[in-house]
């Protein structure tokens, strides 16, 4: 009888043991990200390799598309350059080189990002600081108006107009 009492006792153990395991095996599960929805097995690793240098989506024929995405766009590189660092580490520089030269690669328009890769292959980004990141970005958006025929923003007034907004206390 007492060996029955300790084999029983032992398989319970053994059961909560192995249950335990899957139901917290299920929460990491929960949490992790569902490659199985993108159609991929695991993240692939790419850090060896260099970034492609080719323009690489097609031709945006439809133009209110094109105005849309643009205003969407410029809105966001503008408020990003009025809030990059005053004074940036090397590391933050190579970020934001990085970014502005891939970002003229993966453009979704295919011409304007031609163009402004050409454009930027010439005028290369400036990382020194918040001031020569806006002020570059701010002449790279006027030379895109000056060949569609938009009028010329004077570029002593981008701060005003994109606000850093850095030091205003959280309102959520
Ligand atoms: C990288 C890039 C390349 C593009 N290339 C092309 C292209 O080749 N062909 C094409 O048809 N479209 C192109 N576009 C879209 C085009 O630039 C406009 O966004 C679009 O035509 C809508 O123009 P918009 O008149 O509403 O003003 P936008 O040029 O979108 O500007 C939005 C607002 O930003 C302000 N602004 C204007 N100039 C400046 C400046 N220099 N600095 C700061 N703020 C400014 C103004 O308040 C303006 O209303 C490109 C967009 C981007 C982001």
């Amino acid at each position: 009888m007492r060996q029955f009492h300790v084999i029983a006792t032992l398989a319970i153990i053994a059961f909560m043991f192995i249950s335990s395991f899957f139901l917290f095996d299920k929460q990491s599960d929960d949490t992790s990200i569902p490659y199985e929805y993108a159609n991929a097995e695991a993240p692939e690793d790419f850090s060896g390799d260099n970034a492609s240098e080719e323009i690489i989506m097609s031709y945006m024929g439809n133009k209110t598309q094109k105005e849309e995405l643009g205003r969407a766009t410029w809105k966001f590189l503008h408020t990003m350059m009025a809030r990059y660092p005053e004074t940036p580490t090397r590391n933050e520089r190579k970020s934001l080189y990085d970014f502005m030269m891939l970002f003229s690669t993966l453009y979704p328009c295919g011409e304007c990002a031609t163009h402004f890769n050409k454009m930027i292959t010439e005028f290369p980004p400036q990382t020194s600081s918040r001031f020569a990141a806006s002020q570059w970005l701010c002449g790279m958006h006027n030379k895109v108006n000056e060949r569609l025929h938009k009028p010329i923003f004077d570029c002593s007034s981008i701060e005003s107009q994109y606000p850093c907004g850095c030091n205003e206390p959280e309102d959520e």
